[in-house]
């Protein structure tokens, strides 16, 4: 027989009852698969194109004195749109990278949770000077077996998203802590918090409260679905806590299975 999928469910009623029942999902599986390699050759084969788009009006738009003053302003707008369709390029090649990798068995290596929260942060005070992220960490050494740049990427988004959606003034925090059973790393913000209707389905791709909003930060619309696939192939769980006007709070929390403190 070629290799099957299949799914397996058992419900218990009273005692010694049990109910299995085996779904063969291979059809669903193959569907998934050819989505996922059909938006990554596609993502792929843009990617060229748009840094020859945008290598070409950086050049035109560097030497802006030469050209005539009508044509600065579109010339501006297609930069600005070309760099918006590179985000969206380069979170569709990585999403599905993170998904075909999810599916597989791959290499893990041991990552220092302390370390790595204390890089995120590092990197995005130097993209966000103005802004004020605090580094809170309770835990002095702990490890988990994963993925680094998975992880990082992960953590980037929801502090970058944690910016995105906080006024200037206000700050953010990235918190490392343990609980009894798991380590728990927490992203919160003072901003404009989420009504919880939309709570279900932020980590679906494309998903947004607010398009307008989303675009003018510069947002793609897969940050979370990207922070979904990597807590569910570190086996973390995903949560979000959040008060309309008052902020929000994502947090990762790693199971003691997965870590090795
Ligand atoms: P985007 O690129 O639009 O930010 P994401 O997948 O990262 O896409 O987030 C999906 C949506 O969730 C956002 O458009 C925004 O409406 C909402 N959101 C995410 N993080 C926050 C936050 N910290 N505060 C308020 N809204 C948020």
């Amino acid at each position: 027989f070629p290799a099957r999928h299949l799914q397996v469910e058992v419900s218990s009623f009273g005692i010694g009852d049990r109910l299995i029942l085996v779904r063969d999902v291979t059809q669903l599986v193959q569907i998934e698969q050819t989505r996922q390699d059909f938006v990554g050759n596609v993502s792929h084969e843009l990617r060229t194109p748009l840094t020859v788009i945008s290598g070409y009006l950086d050049t035109l738009l560097s030497q802006s004195e030469m050209l005539p003053a009508a044509l600065i302003k579109p010339l501006e707008q297609m930069a600005q749109q070309s760099q918006r369709m590179e985000n969206l390029v380069r979170d569709l090649l990585w999403l599905s990278k993170i998904e075909a990798t999810a599916t597989k068995k791959r290499v893990r290596e041991q990552v220092n949770v302390v370390a790595l929260c204390g890089e995120v942060v590092e990197d995005l005070r130097g993209g966000y000077p103005s802004r004020t992220i605090e580094y809170k960490c309770a835990v002095r050494n702990a490890k988990i077996e994963g993925d680094y740049r998975e992880l990082f990427s992960a953590l980037s988004n929801l502090v970058v998203n944690a910016l995105k959606y906080s006024p200037e003034g206000k700050p953010v925090s990235l918190t490392l802590r343990e609980t009894e059973d798991a380590l728990c790393i927490e992203v919160c913000d003072q901003g404009l918090g989420i009504a919880e209707e939309h709570i279900p389905r932020l980590t679906e791709r494309f998903y947004r409260v607010d398009e307008s909003r989303s675009f003018a930060g510069g947002g793609t619309g897969l940050g979370l679905a990207i922070v979904k696939h990597v807590a569910a192939s570190h086996e973390a769980q995903l949560k979000i806590e959040s008060e309309l006007g008052a902020g929000s709070c994502f947090s990762l929390s790693f199971h003691r299975m997965n870590r090795d403190v």
